[in-house]
């Protein structure tokens, strides 16, 4: 029973991953490696990542309208203050 319990949530898990992944390739595809927020101004040593616009945890969604490649500073910010994007 806790087995697949938990294989469950890991599959979920995995699929977002992939979908993470896919869409942030897709991004760089389209817009190149470049932060999408602050256009590399505050880009450090660690590249650029996938963001949402609304976390996850405020009920977003993987998807390319919700998503943006930045920087790991600007992806820091807006993480702990979703409310300061527009
Ligand atoms: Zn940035």
């Amino acid at each position: 029973m806790k087995r697949s319990r938990i294989r469950k949530i890991s599959n979920k898990h995995e699929r977002e991953l992939i979908r993470r992944g896919k869409l942030r390739m897709e991004l760089a595809d389209k817009y190149g490696e470049h932060c999408m927020t602050c256009k590399d101004e505050n880009r450090d040593w660690r590249g650029i990542s996938l963001s949402h616009i609304i976390p996850l945890s405020r009920g977003g969604k993987t998807t390319k309208r919700n998503c943006l490649l930045e920087c790991y500073p600007c992806h820091e910010k807006y993480e702990k203050r979703p409310e300061l994007r527009r």
